[in-house]
């Protein structure tokens, strides 16, 4: 809370940033590391509702496509139909172009599965040799050839192939023979159309020690177990110096141990760990459906949407209000 004065009345705000120009957060990105699945970056000057507001939006509300129905015309392996239509539905599907597709219920073809709100696959494997062979998400193809929705491959590190989703092993004679249909919906429908696999955001922790109690009355010995002690590898041991030093506080993850090694070695108060309120990291691992840096860009244009809505219906509630009270 924070006094000013309007009129020569004072009066009390609850957000002092929202007044004073100055102190006004500007919110800024940056990102601390990308590749094909995952990212890594930091939100800076905002609060927890916008991050975790974001959090939210990334897991459960942008869409992707995913496969929704499968019709069994032949499954005479190991498994029973209901087990392989969940796994089919869990393979993550390419959905870059998934704005171009309507969701279902709000298409103009009524149920019917035009090409507009749905993608049609084939999975047909019959194994007539003698060795089991793996149906993988390879073995599912489009009906039309030109779609971009379709399994997605994924590269590792290195930028090589990674193995592709095993569906089923199928013995001799064995044989599956499945129509697939993809649709567009969100991971608050069903966890299969979220774009990532784990959308981790917590605040930036700052880690401080106090020289005079660690450094001054921990012996040697001590000081280099106060430092193994740490799971994350936050503090350092200076040889040279023979200190203990704070090398990458970004990396804790809360967990006291270090706090519970002062107080057992009698140094209650030598370490302080608290947390940035304005600062967040978030690590994105997504499913290959959608870049991740793609799946931060359409989930702030969701969360901009929401608050843009929000104000308009205050706009005009207060319209209706004032009318009716005949300003
Ligand atoms: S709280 Fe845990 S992770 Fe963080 S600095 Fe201490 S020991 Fe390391
Ligand atoms: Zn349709």
């Amino acid at each position: 809370m924070q006094g000013v004065t309007q009129g020569g009345q004072a009066s009390y705000v609850a957000n002092p940033y929202l007044v004073d120009e100055k102190r006004r957060l500007v919110p800024k990105m940056k990102i601390n590391n990308i590749d094909q699945n995952t990212l890594h970056f930091e939100l800076h000057n905002t609060d927890l509702t916008i991050a975790n507001a974001l959090r939210r939006i990334i897991i459960s509300e942008v869409p992707t496509m995913a496969i929704d129905i499968v019709e069994i015309e032949e499954n005479t392996s190991a498994l029973h139909d209901e087990f392989l239509a969940h796994r089919c539905g869990l393979i993550p599907l390419f959905s870059i172009d998934v704005d171009n597709f309507s969701y279902h219920d709000k298409c103009q073809c009524m149920y019917a599965n035009c090409e507009k709100c749905s993608v049609k696959f084939d999975l047909i494997v019959n194994n007539t040799q003698n060795d089991i062979y793996e149906v993988t998400s390879n073995d599912i193809y489009p009906k039309n050839p030109n779609v971009s929705v379709v399994p997605c491959k994924l590269m590792n590190n290195k930028g090589e192939p990674e193995d592709p989703i095993t569906i089923m092993k199928l013995g001799k004679h064995q044989q599956m023979n499945f129509r697939l249909l993809a649709r567009k919906g969100i991971g608050r429908q069903h966890a299969k159309w979220s774009p990532v696999a784990t959308c981790i955001m917590y605040k930036d922790p700052i880690v401080k020690i106090d020289d005079d109690r660690i450094n001054q009355k921990l012996t040697k010995e001590q000081r280099k177990e106060f430092v193994k002690c740490c799971p994350r590898k936050v503090f350092n041991f200076d040889e040279l110096k023979n200190v203990v030093e704070v090398e990458s506080a970004d990396k804790c993850n809360l967990c006291n141990e270090c706090y519970s090694f002062a107080r057992t070695h009698g140094q209650e108060k030598g370490v302080h760990i608290t947390e940035n309120d304005t600062m967040f990291h978030f690590i994105i691992e997504g499913t290959g459906a959608i870049p991740p840096v793609e799946i931060v860009k359409r989930a702030f244009k969701i969360l901009k949407t929401k608050i843009n809505n929000l104000s308009s219906d205050l706009m005009e509630s207060i319209k209706g209000n004032v009318n009716q009270m005949g300003f």
